[in-house]
């Protein structure tokens, strides 16, 4: 049994992966989950006092913790929009952003990278944001479809832009390690608003996408 005392105390965790970004775990919240992981341990039979498992189940919650804290109240982005003073009117892209996820159904990680455009109206946003909206929705259990047409709908909410569109590329661990196993295979999905209807636009986006 390990005591209060040995959890590690409050300490900041990068999420952004490019340290822009830092959480906080709370030790009472490692407490409570590591409980439930270490009965998970326990239930699969195995030994414990193996020195490399004694405190897997602090470990697991604290990962788990930082994974899925896009669920955390207030962990949404502060997304400051700007006013379109030059009257930009073309593409923004940002192309090859990672991202790592846990599934919603195994809970094993999916990962890859998103390619994120817009076609401003009014407002635009820094770049930057790209990959921070990406992380928040990444950060929970999810699903590829899903994390798509959250993000789609993020920029479409804050920035009314005249179109937007998400095109995501990620292996999945449940599909790769198990099941079915086809190691390498690449999920791809879409999500399109408004002048991305047009196929000019889309071809402009995969082009630019085509461009190294
Ligand atoms: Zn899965």
């Amino acid at each position: 049994m390990t005591s209060r005392d040995a959890l590690p105390a409050l300490r900041p965790v990068d999420t952004s992966g490019d340290g822009g970004r830092t959480v906080m775990i709370d030790p009472a919240e490692v407490a409570r989950l590591s409980g439930h992981v270490r009965d998970l341990i326990d239930a699969l039979g195995l030994d414990r006092s193996d020195p490399n498992l004694e405190r897997t189940h602090e470990r697991v919650a604290e990962m788990y913790l930082e994974m899925f804290h896009g669920l955390k109240e207030g962990a949404e982005p502060e997304v400051t929009t700007f006013p379109n003073d030059e009257h930009y009117s073309h593409m923004v892209m940002e192309k090859d952003i990672p991202f790592y996820s846990m599934c919603s159904h195994h809970f094993v990680p999916f990962y890859g990278n998103a390619h994120i455009a817009y076609i401003p109206e009014d407002r635009i946003i820094g770049l930057s944001k790209f990959s921070r909206i990406l992380e928040f929705y990444a950060k929970r259990p999810q699903l590829q479809e899903r994390l798509t047409e959250q993000v789609v709908n993020f920029l479409e909410e804050k920035l009314s832009p005249r179109g937007a569109m998400v095109v995501i590329e990620a292996r999945h661990l449940c599909v790769e390690m198990r099941g079915v196993k086809k190691p390498g295979a690449l999920t791809v999905t879409s999500a399109i608003r408004g002048a991305f209807h047009q196929r000019p636009v889309r071809e402009e986006f995969l082009d630019l996408l085509r461009r190294s």
